[in-house]
């Protein structure tokens, strides 16, 4: 499988932010010491790739550093050109797995799955809606059209449900916390939301029911999978408790029916927020191991 980073591009954040920007590294570093994972650095997305997914004057003001403070305050990070370089990066990977996905039948980013992030602006640690960039560049360049995004993140890909709200052809189908982040919900095509505390059985159940449905719905020719590590049951933002094997079952059910159906998939990782953020890197690296793996 090939796979995507963009982690050697850092950028300051203040001592004590809850970003765990250190974990990136630490999934690169797994990755490349599996034999079935080939690793290469992003190129940075174009501003006209991002210009797909974003609205000019957002832009502008990105690219610039003449963000409000309150776009500044909803986005949860400090900008600097540092952040919109690997910001760029991070979409750029997922557009370069999305292609290998389609050559290869899977691809993967060591990131991304910046669902947060609207068509007019950054929100919740995430600036670009990488996903949303890539479904239209890949529309752009003519090589598919129907898309299926599973966002298993335990935050609601608000997003990019706002992204593909009036998109006939990109189908939405998440599974979240009720009571985690965003509080202003944007509606999905199909979604499951469990209370705090909810475990294993009752989650692996919703994915397994729901995501036959989403993928006869959509009939996707590529599905985008944000694997989310926030679900875990010591994340310290997810509010559900999935199990490490949990969610490695989950990824089993994902990848088991995509290939069923013959969908080629794109890996994101989005978040993870587990203390201590090894446990984030271990769920991560037990995803990327299992689309690795020859099925
Ligand atoms: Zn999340």
């Amino acid at each position: 499988m090939r796979a995507f980073a963009h982690d050697v591009f850092t950028y300051p954040l203040p001592p004590g932010h809850r970003f765990p920007l250190g974990k990136y590294r630490l999934v690169r570093e797994g990755a490349e010491a599996s034999p079935s994972i080939d690793v290469a650095d992003a190129r940075a997305a174009t501003w006209d790739e991002l210009g797909l997914a974003h609205a000019p004057d957002y832009l502008a003001r990105v690219g610039d550093g003449g963000l409000a403070r309150r776009e500044e305050l909803a986005l949860g990070l400090p900008w600097s050109p540092e952040l919109v370089e690997r910001a760029r990066r991070s979409v750029g990977a997922t557009v370069a797995a999305a292609q290998a996905a389609l050559a290869d039948g899977v691809g993967a980013n060591l990131g991304g799955g910046t669902h947060h992030a609207h068509p007019d602006g950054g929100r919740g640690f995430c600036v670009f809606n990488d996903v949303v960039v890539a479904v239209r560049a890949l529309r752009a360049a003519g090589r598919v059209q129907r898309v299926l995004v599973v966002d298993l993140d335990v935050h609601q890909g608000d997003g990019t449900h706002a992204a593909f709200m009036e998109d006939p052809e990109a189908f939405t189908f998440g599974v979240n916390g009720f009571r985690n982040y965003p509080f202003r919900r944007v509606p999905g095509d199909l979604e499951a939301d469990f209370a705090d505390g909810v475990g294993d059985d009752p989650y692996l159940e919703a994915v397994g029911r729901l995501l036959p449905q989403a993928l006869a719905r959509a009939r996707p020719e590529l599905c985008f999978y944000l694997a989310g590590a926030d679900p875990y049951e010591r994340d310290r933002l997810g509010r559900l408790a999935l199990t490490k094997e949990g969610l490695a079952a989950r990824d089993r059910l994902v990848r088991e029916a995509l290939a069923r159906a013959g969908v080629p998939v794109c890996l994101t990782l989005a978040g993870g927020y587990a203390d201590p953020i090894e446990d984030t890197v271990e769920i991560n690296l037990t995803t990327l191991r299992e689309f690795a793996s020859p099925s």
